[in-house]
């Protein structure tokens, strides 16, 4: 795999005693993560004056900064407040709290059935596998939880096996991609164990923030443990280079059907031409526009959220136009803990 003009940008900026194999290397990314305001304005020279006020304020940051070496280089590329920036730098408008917003906006804590396990539905759990992702959202809905761990494995595990009617394990976090491959092989090979779970999904990131990670070691590892399905993430078609596409057909190919989850985010992807373009091009890659989430109600996140509105609309003028596979399902996950509901296309 090439390193990217703005990619080798970034390596001579921040890290000019970097090699081209320690760039390519996820363990070398991950320990690299920028987390500092200093270092993002010293690697991107264009800040808007948004973007450095927002940067310089880190008492009204909603959760802490971290973006991997890979990631900043499509923030470099990227134009001052544009899309992928505000999805990865602070704003000060994360420390305004609107009225109807919560710091647990899906009540999770409410369907925690041991630490890390949430169940929200009779048939299907979420199992929260770290507190760690290989960069930090902005918008996230864990914000509270970003970078702490909650789950204990031999409770979550033992409950898992006294519960005979969940089918489904979802494993997310925090970023499960972000464990080892040793860890994260005996962790499913625990759960694949329990004869009354049929399906295996992971919820990640990893392909867009930090597509080294899907090495053909770690490919290997999530086979073993098939049938296993994977959510991906991907906001914007500016995330779809060539190494994020290379790292989908990996598992594709591996035959770990992908498919991806949204966030409709105001000024990021909230039009028709961004939404349009995102959905296609992952269709090509193999992958299916699974959920298209209208932004929960997460203290903080006001600036990022767009409208129920603005989504129908789009998804209504989208249909017709692009084949049907490429149509996401527009979701809306309300606080209190009722589970997601469909918010339709109509209009
Ligand atoms: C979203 C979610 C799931 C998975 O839901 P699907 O609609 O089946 O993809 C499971 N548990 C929780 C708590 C969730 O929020």
């Amino acid at each position: 795999m090439q390193i990217s003009p703005s990619e080798q940008g970034i390596r001579r900026r921040l890290f000019p005693a970097a090699t081209a194999a320690q760039w390519h290397d996820w363990r070398w990314q991950l320990r690299h993560r920028i987390r500092d305001a200093a270092t993002i304005a010293r690697a991107l020279p264009d800040l808007s004056a948004r973007e450095l006020r927002g940067l310089h304020a880190p008492n009204a940051w909603r959760m802490p900064l971290a973006i991997t070496p890979y990631y900043l280089a499509l923030l470099a590329d990227d134009e001052p407040d544009g899309p992928l920036r505000r999805t990865m730098l602070p704003d000060m408008r994360e420390a305004r709290h609107v009225t109807g917003e919560y710091a647990d906006p899906l009540g999770e804590a409410a369907h925690t059935v041991a630490p890390g396990l949430i169940r929200a539905y009779p048939h299907k759990v979420l199992l929260l596998a770290t507190g760690d992702c290989a960069s930090f959202c902005r918008y996230c809905t864990r914000a509270r939880t970003a970078g702490k761990s909650t789950i204990r494995w031999n409770l979550a595990l033992a409950w898992l096996r006294r519960n005979p009617d969940i089918t489904d394990v979802l494993i997310s976090g925090g970023d499960p991609l972000t464990l080892d491959d040793v860890t994260l092989d005996k962790r499913l090979a625990a759960i694949r164990a329990i004869p009354h779970i049929k399906l295996i999904r992971i919820g990640t990131k990893v392909p867009a923030v930090l597509p080294q990670r899907i090495t053909p070691a770690l490919v290997s590892v999530l086979r073993r443990h098939r049938p296993l399905w994977i959510s991906v993430h991907f906001t914007h078609p500016a995330e779809l280079t060539p190494a994020a596409a290379a790292a989908c057909r990996r598992l594709v190919d591996a035959g770990i059907p992908l498919m991806n989850q949204t966030v409709l985010l105001r000024g990021v992807n909230d039009d028709l031409q961004t939404l349009t373009r995102l959905n296609e091009e992952l269709l090509l890659l193999g992958v299916k526009p699974y959920y298209l989430h209208q932004g929960d109600l997460a203290a903080g996140t006001a600036h990022l959220r767009s409208t129920v509105a603005r989504g129908r609309n789009i998804l209504r003028q989208m249909s017709g136009r692009v084949p049907g596979y490429a149509i996401p399902l527009f979701m809306f996950d309300p606080p209190g803990g009722g589970g997601k509901m469909p918010l339709g296309p109509a209009g």
